[in-house]
């Protein structure tokens, strides 16, 4: 958390300013050898907090610095123009730090939020099972009311922060058959009797991202860590996802400014054929191509986050956002690193991490699948529509 001698919360400029001082002193330095698998989450998240990442949107009366969503998302590109991972992991857990400030505001927030604020414990919010994916109401996790608290089992797998995460928004099913309207949400400790951690081996370059699973087995929760009724639960998640969706395409744009970056320099510096590789049409035009795709990218990812701030309706933005921009990535970082020959698989580099990430996005926060099913609604045809 960021704050004047007098406790008062610091202007955006100098959120910008600290970012880019965690940036240098921590990110860059840590994020390849994270990327080989070697993460430590003190190394992020404490000083993360410090640095005011953990409390970008939490309200200033609650100690954070209340940005505007647009604001959110340009501290996130910064994040992820080095390390996608790190960022999600950062973005993850102040999100929960958000949600218990606002839908908690006297119980779970005095109880958490500070600590997550000051990265001293991390969060994270499950909602994919091992058998539920894309297809959110067909979750198993059950929520049984059992005096005045609740019953909680299932599994939860692929959940970023789950590795080592000290609380849970856990999504659970409160009625057999109700669907997306039984759902619940709960803030679930990991010290809780019957919490395990399942691993999720995967691709280093996600080892900052913290991915992870959990089981519950016949887990008590307390009715005051319930954090969304049933039926509010999905309404929430609904609107969290569009912002999801959003901030994943502008991470995805950063990371292409980021491979641009380094091609643009490599290009002027490295020679063949008796020139510098930026002489040569065929190099720049690859160039060419990625630049102005990213240009596309970004004036989505910025109408969504225009629609976000505003409070207007987002989801075909943000979802058309996301389609482009993860797709656009995926294309570009490839054609980036071609361009940079043997040179870009280097470690100093992080074309290898950053395409890595990019197909990761495009699944997180709901797959391309599911974005284009979100458009598609759009343009059905409504019978006495003209
Ligand atoms: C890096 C990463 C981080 C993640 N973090 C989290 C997290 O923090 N919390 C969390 O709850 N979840 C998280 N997830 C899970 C993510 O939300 C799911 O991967 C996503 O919802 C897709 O589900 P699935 O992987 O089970 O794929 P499935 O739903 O099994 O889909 C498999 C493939 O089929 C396609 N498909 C599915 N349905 C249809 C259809 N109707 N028509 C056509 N094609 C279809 C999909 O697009 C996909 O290509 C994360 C995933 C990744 C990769």
């Amino acid at each position: 958390m960021i704050s004047d001698a007098e406790g008062r919360p610091i202007p955006v400029d100098r959120v910008f300013k600290e970012t880019d001082h965690f940036v240098q002193r921590h990110l860059v330095l840590k994020a390849a050898q994270w990327g080989r698998g070697l993460f430590e989450r003190q190394a992020l998240f404490e000083p993360a907090g410090d640095a005011g990442l953990l409390s970008l949107q939490v309200p200033r009366a609650f100690g954070g610095s209340d940005l505007s969503f647009g604001d959110k998302v340009k501290v996130l590109q910064k994040l992820a123009r080095i390390d996608f991972s790190a960022a999600m992991a950062l973005v993850n857990s102040h999100n929960v730090a958000v949600q218990l400030v606002k839908s908690s505001p006297y119980v779970l927030s005095p109880l958490y939020a500070g600590d997550l604020m000051r990265g001293r414990i991390v969060a994270c919010t499950a909602l994919t099972e091992p058998n539920a994916g894309s297809d959110l109401g067909q979750i198993q996790t059950t929520a049984i009311r059992h005096g005045d608290g609740w019953i909680l089992n299932g599994s939860k797998t692929w959940i970023i922060n789950a590795a080592h995460a000290d609380g849970v928004v856990v999504y659970a099913q409160t009625q057999a058959g109700a669907g997306v309207k039984g759902i619940a949400a709960f803030f679930v400790r990991a010290e809780s009797l019957g919490f395990e951690r399942v691993a999720v081996s995967t691709n280093s370059a996600l080892t900052s991202m913290g991915i992870g699973g959990i089981r519950l087995t016949n887990v008590y929760c307390d009715a005051s860590h319930l954090l969304y009724e049933p039926g509010k639960a999905f309404v929430d998640i609904m609107g969290a996802i569009n912002r999801a969706r959003t901030y994943v395409a502008a991470m995805c744009c950063a990371m292409v400014s980021q491979a641009l970056t380094d091609v643009r320099v490599y290009g002027q510096k490295r020679t063949a054929f008796g020139q510098s590789l930026d002489q040569f049409q065929g190099w720049r035009w690859q160039v060419a191509q990625a630049a102005t795709a990213l240009q596309a990218g970004e004036l989505l990812v910025s109408a969504a986050c225009d629609l976000i701030d505003q409070g207007s309706e987002a989801q075909t933005a943000a979802a058309q956002a996301k389609l482009y921009s993860t797709s656009m990535a995926q294309t570009q970082l490839g054609s980036l690193l071609h361009a940079m020959g043997a040179e870009g698989f280097l470690d100093q580099y992080a074309f290898l991490r950053h395409l890595t990430a990019a197909h990761a996005a495009s699944l997180a926060d709901g797959s391309t699948a599911m974005l284009l099913e979100r458009v598609a609604q759009d343009f059905r045809f409504k019978p006495g529509a003209s």
